[in-house]
């Protein structure tokens, strides 16, 4: 199966049958680009998704009344002919444009071009990727910050045991002298009473 073969908004909407599936799957295991695109299509259906249904692009006034019913975006979707990986983006970035500017303007603003929408999800990407290295530095943090804290038991647990070793051999090193003084008391009485 080549690249253009195969139908990967069938395969995320699961329009298409269990063998296509199977074929997408082992095709985008394979290929790297459809692998991308797969990834893409998966972000802008997120983005899509992520709106409330009820909550209608004022901005993309274009699109008539019918279409804008609940389920717009999932329509728009599907629409046939299937709406190319540009058009969808395109939709995600009315859709974000809309979101991101509010309360809604009235100047309809011009189409934003590819450029600008591919520079959109790039930055989704790399949102997740950065979210996904922060997350995995404060994992390391964590462990490090637990490494120094246990460090830390082991030294006081060490001057610890240092502390009543010492605080022991004092205690020794008093009782022998008090026995040497006691020693010393008797010897002096006995000598008090030979005299
Ligand atoms: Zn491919």
């Amino acid at each position: 199966m080549s690249c253009g073969q195969i139908d990967l908004k069938g395969y995320l909407l699961g329009e298409i049958s269990h063998e296509d599936r199977r074929a997408v799957e082992a095709h985008a295991a394979a290929c790297a680009a459809c692998r991308e695109e797969l990834e893409r299509l998966r972000l802008t259906q997120g983005l899509l998704k992520s709106l409330a249904e009820e909550e209608i692009p004022q901005r993309i006034a274009f699109v008539s009344d019918k279409v804008l019913a609940p389920g717009w975006w999932a329509r728009l979707w599907q629409s046939g002919p299937r709406l190319g990986f540009a058009a969808a983006a395109l939709l995600a970035a009315a859709i974000l444009v809309h979101a991101l500017v509010r309360p809604p303007v009235i100047v309809e603003p011009p189409a934003p071009d590819q450029a600008a929408i591919e520079a959109i999800v790039e930055r989704e990407l790399a949102r997740r990727l950065d979210d996904a290295v922060a997350r995995a530095a404060a994992v390391w943090e964590a462990r490090e910050a637990e490494r120094r804290a246990q460090l830390l038991r082991q030294v006081r647990e060490e001057f610890e045991m240092r502390r009543r070793e010492e605080r022991a051999q004092i205690e020794q090193a008093f009782e022998v002298l008090h026995k040497r003084l006691n020693v010393m008391h008797l010897a002096s009485a006995w000598r008090a009473e030979e005299r």
